[in-house]
């Protein structure tokens, strides 16, 4: 802080102070969260844009805080991640998704897919391959509906770590997407190095891409690269029709959004699946 005049200098460090005491607070009440079964798992449906049937779910973290109700991953991910608690919520996610995911099988949608998030420090757990190994044995799901999601600056960070994770996982037939595509510091140099199965193309291109003509190429290039590396693209964040109808006629695959659906408890989760009957 400054020490520009004396009010100035004590009001900055109240306010810092406050800031402060709230993280600790959250992050001493984010420690009790897990044995309290406060987490719960919301899902939200991907789309065939071909067939504009539901092919399957990404698993997104809410918080059902006892004061607060439920509140979003943005808040508390970036904090959990600071304390390492990433890693427990990290495994409770992939557990609880894969147990879902099981579910949704046995009760006959075997082709349903599902994305599960990656943090960091998850990805760099040196138990992070085994951890996933256990989890597929644990809850005896078929690891080739499972789709792990680590964005370009996880996948970039180390490069040889991230191919050879990448590699163990999809010798038992895991895929991985590479998430917010587009947003980082894609090189083709790179990506066509990654054993990878998915784009996924950042919500920002879809926003403006009826107004703005460059986000028309970039998506279609996108697109384009996707199939010249024998990759799948999903769009994130579709929320119009005349965003879909672009996404169709640019050959993208699937499809994520308001309008399709918000982000859901399981059990209306389970009414997309009862329509596929
Ligand atoms: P993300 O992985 O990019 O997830 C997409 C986010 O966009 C979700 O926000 C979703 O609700 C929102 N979204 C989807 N479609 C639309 C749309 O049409 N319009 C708008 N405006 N938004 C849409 P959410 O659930 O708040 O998650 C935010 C971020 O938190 C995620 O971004 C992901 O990075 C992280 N996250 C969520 N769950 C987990 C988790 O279990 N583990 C980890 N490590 N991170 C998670
Ligand atoms: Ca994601
Ligand atoms: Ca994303
Ligand atoms: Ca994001």
């Amino acid at each position: 802080a400054k020490a520009n005049g004396k009010n100035t200098y004590t009001y900055f460090d109240f306010s810092f102070n406050q800031k402060l005491t709230e993280k600790i607070e959250t992050q001493s009440e984010l420690r009790k969260a897990l044995e309290r079964n406060e987490f719960i798992l919301f899902y939200q449906a991907q789309m065939d844009l071909v067939t504009k049937k539901v092919v399957g779910f990404e698993a997104l973290i809410r918080w059902n805080h006892p004061s607060k109700g439920l509140v979003n991953p943005d808040e508390f991910i970036y904090l959990a991640e600071e304390t390492g608690l990433i890693v427990p919520i990290g495994k409770w996610v992939l557990h609880t998704a894969c147990k879902q995911l099981k579910a949704w099988e046995d009760a006959g949608y075997k082709d349903i897919t599902m994305a599960v998030n990656l943090s960091t420090r998850q990805f760099k757990d040196k138990d992070f391959v085994k951890q996933v190994f256990d989890v597929i044995e644990e809850t005896g799901v078929n690891p080739k509906k499972l789709e792990l999601e680590i964005t370009e600056s996880i996948a970039l960070d180390d490069l040889d770590y991230t191919i050879s994770t990448i590699q163990e996982l999809k010798n038992v037939g895991v895929h991985f997407s590479l998430d917010d595509f587009g947003t980082g510091y894609s090189s083709m140099n790179y990506l066509k190095r990654l054993p990878v199965s998915n784009l996924k193309i950042d919500k920002s291109f879809l926003d403006t891409v009826m107004e703005d003509q460059c986000d028309q190429k970039i998506i279609q290039t996108i697109i384009t690269l996707a199939r010249n590396l024998d990759l799948f693209v999903i769009a994130e964040g579709v929320e119009r029709s005349d965003q879909e109808l672009f996404l169709q006629e640019a050959d993208c695959d699937k499809a994520q959004g308001f309008l399709y659906s918000k982000p859901v408890p399981k059990e209306i989760a389970e009414q997309f699946l009862k329509k596929l009957d």
